[in-house]
């Protein structure tokens, strides 16, 4: 039976979203393919991750649970998948477009000789192979690509493919691997810099701002709009460039790329570099006091005023809605 293989990244013992997503993405490709869904995992006491990965629809979970493997390093993680593609030779392999799947796939691309469709937005089966789209230019244009030879191997934006329901009453095979944990580049340490915040690209709800704030000193209005929600809280690179804001915080096209399912921008234009990080949230929220703002036009819903006058009003009005639903 032919088989598509994901990987799976976790951060302080909990499944990252987009691995779950991978997982699901894969089940659904599955049925056509007539292919079961097998998964990766590596590190150190990840073996208690497995039970979830079955409850996405994995059948079988490859992990290698090693002391050795408790910080990331490129060239152990491409070898222990790459052992896993030789011994289950899966037809397609789906990485997390994630920072570290950023890393990780072209690494694991060039030791298998195989193709990589990379930051993919959709998945088809046609004629019994894959189809990948992919955004290009910016993301002026999708592009629709298919692969020659196997592992068909793909990176899947996070917050884009369906994650479902996890099923209680699916369990997974467990097959305990091992992997030589010896590399040329160790990570020795790893120092978060915004520790509690929110992480940008797996934000469900993300508010933004831009030079329309006019100063660092008036950021707080959209950090506080962004509490009132539980959002992440991002940026244009104006801001950034200006020093108010860490560049951490920038969304576009030499900033994150984010699709979140709900995302406020607030003062900011919409600059095409801007765009290409989060034209692909499903509902966007222009606040602007210009209506020839090109951010107008990617919005759903669109807010011409001042934004010193509607950021309050709309912060309060959100703290009132999810203060009544306790
Ligand atoms: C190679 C390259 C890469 C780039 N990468 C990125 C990137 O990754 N991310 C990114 O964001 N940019 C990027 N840029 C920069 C981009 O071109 C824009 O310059 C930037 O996005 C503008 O930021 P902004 O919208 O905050 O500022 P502006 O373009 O100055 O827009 C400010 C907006 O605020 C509105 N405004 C003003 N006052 C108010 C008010 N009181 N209330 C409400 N609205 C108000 C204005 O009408 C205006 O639309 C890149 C540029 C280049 C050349």
């Amino acid at each position: 039976m032919a088989v598509i293989l994901t990987f799976a990244e976790h951060r302080d013992g909990k499944l990252r979203r987009a691995s779950l997503e991978a997982v699901a993405e894969a089940s659904r490709l599955a049925g056509p393919l007539g292919a079961s869904v097998a998964t990766v995992v590596i590190g150190s006491g990840v073996s208690g991750l497995a039970a979830e990965l079955g409850q996405y629809g994995a059948a079988k979970i490859h992990v290698f649970d090693d002391p050795a493997l408790g910080a990331y390093a490129t060239e152990v993680w491409a070898r222990a998948l790459a052992q896993v593609v030789a011994a289950t030779k899966p037809s397609a392999v789906l990485i997390p477009f994630t920072a570290l799947g950023k890393d990780l796939a072209p690494r694991l691309a060039a030791k298998l000789g195989a193709g990589l469709v990379s930051d993919c937005v959709f998945l088809a089966v046609k004629d019994g192979r894959l189809e990948a789209r992919r955004p290009m230019y910016a993301g002026k244009a999708f592009a629709t690509v298919r692969w020659e030879g196997e592992p068909q191997l793909a990176t899947l934006r996070p917050n884009v493919f369906m994650l479902g329901a996890a099923d209680g009453s699916r369990s997974a095979e467990v097959v305990k691997e091992s992997v030589d944990p010896s590399a040329r580049a160790k990570v020795t340490a790893v120092k978060a810099t915004a520790e509690g915040k929110i992480e940008l690209s797996e934000a469900q709800v993300i508010v933004s701002g831009g030079r329309g704030l006019k100063g660092p000193e008036h950021f707080h209005l959209v950090q506080e709009l962004g509490d009132a929600f539980g959002a992440a809280v991002g940026a244009s690179r104006a801001i950034v460039d200006a020093g108010w804001v860490d560049h951490q915080m920038q969304v576009g096209q030499t900033g994150k790329t984010v699709s979140p399912s709900l995302y406020i921008a607030c003062g900011i234009s919409g600059a095409i570099q801007h765009l290409a990080g989060m034209s692909s949230s499903r509902i966007i929220v222009a606040i602007n006091k210009d209506g020839d703002a090109p951010i107008f036009k990617v919005a759903n819903y669109g807010v011409l005023g001042d934004a010193f006058e509607v950021l309050p009003k709309l912060t309060q009005a959100a703290k009132a809605y999810f203060a009544s639903k306790g």
